[in-house]
């Protein structure tokens, strides 16, 4: 479907060794990942592994749908024109993340997963949740952005800051070749991504 979903021959080993990278320490609760391979892994802290793998499968369906709509291949083409060449993702999947963060790309700058954060509540609730906050009604908005998001990452771009000037510029670039309602809608995400970048530096020079 897109060379950004690889397939290792030793997955088992790259999750566990993903799972031990130290930003993620801090979190002592489970999730599970769909490997690129088809199989599910459940890490072993998983406190609830029926919801745990529920919500691996609607991420990783998150994923599939935005990587075949309009916005989704827009930003592989986009990234690959400015150079830029995504961390292959060798799994999708969940993790429980604490209260505030919606999704997250955990990699080592080899290979990475994708996860939606869980801790009960699942990638929809928040992406309802979030769009709320911004005032917007349409939920599929928000979802393509946090994917988005999270893929420019994977693209190499580390901090807050950075990540939502790329994310801000491939809405700009996507609201000058559209028009109507279409444009509208760009436009909005692209001035989301403009407040959280403000959000960023302010955060970040702290
Ligand atoms: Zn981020």
């Amino acid at each position: 479907m897109s060379t950004l979903l690889s397939h290792p021959k030793t997955i088992d080993e790259t999750l566990s060794n993903l799972y031990l990278l130290p930003q993620l320490q801090q979190y002592s609760m489970g999730g599970a990942v769909i490997g690129n391979d088809g199989q599910t892994y459940i890490s072993p802290d998983s406190d609830r592994k029926y919801a745990h793998i529920q919500e691996a499968q609607a991420m990783k369906q998150t994923v599939n749908n935005y990587l075949s709509s309009k916005v989704g291949k827009e930003f592989v083409r986009y990234t690959k024109e400015k150079g830029k060449h995504f961390t292959p993702i060798v799994g999708i999947g969940t993790k429980d993340l604490g209260e505030n963060t919606v999704a997250a790309l955990i990699t080592n700058d080899l290979e990475a997963i994708l996860v939606s954060n869980y801790d009960g509540k699942g990638i929809e609730q928040r992406t309802k949740e979030m769009a709320q906050n911004y005032g917007l009604l349409d939920t599929q908005m928000m979802l393509d952005y946090v994917i988005t998001h999270e893929l420019a990452h994977a693209a190499g771009y580390k901090s807050e800051a950075e990540t939502e000037v790329f994310v801000k510029d491939f809405y700009t670039q996507l609201a000058q070749n559209s028009s109507g309602k279409e444009q509208e809608k760009y436009l909005v995400l692209a001035s989301i991504a403009g407040l959280r970048e403000e959000q960023a530096y302010q955060s970040e020079s702290n």
